[in-house]
């Protein structure tokens, strides 16, 4: 059996390059009610990820968005602005598990 390393995140917020629609689930919606996160049930409700031909735009006032709407540039790298409450489909997602994470090797 071999060991795995876990590879660490680089902060690049390529695998974050999406419509957050497109992967939360309820489960995650029902999470945030009990946490009384209206914040971000709120923000979904408003604002979503619309295709401007090559790239992507806030439905809400049209700025650019660079991929999902939680996800901002702070200090010379992206974060997540939900982190600690981000959907399952963020939190199960392993560093380098993919060939969008620069660390993916095959
Ligand atoms: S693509 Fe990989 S390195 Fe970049 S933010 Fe996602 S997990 Fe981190
Ligand atoms: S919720 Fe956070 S971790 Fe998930 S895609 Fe958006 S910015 Fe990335």
């Amino acid at each position: 059996m071999q060991n795995r390393v876990p590879k660490t995140c680089k902060r690049c917020g390529k695998c974050c390059l999406a419509d957050a629609n497109a992967y939360i689930t309820d489960e995650d919606r029902k999470r945030w009610k009990k946490e009384g996160r209206t914040d971000i049930l709120q923000m979904l409700e408003r604002e979503h990820a619309i295709w401007a031909g090559d790239h992507l735009i806030s439905s809400e006032n049209g700025r650019y968005l660079h991929g999902c709407i939680f996800l901002a540039y702070e200090n010379n790298q992206y974060v997540c602005k939900i982190y600690e409450t981000r959907p399952k489909t963020c939190r199960d997602y392993e560093p380098g598990s993919s060939e969008i994470c620069p660390q993916f090797r095959k």
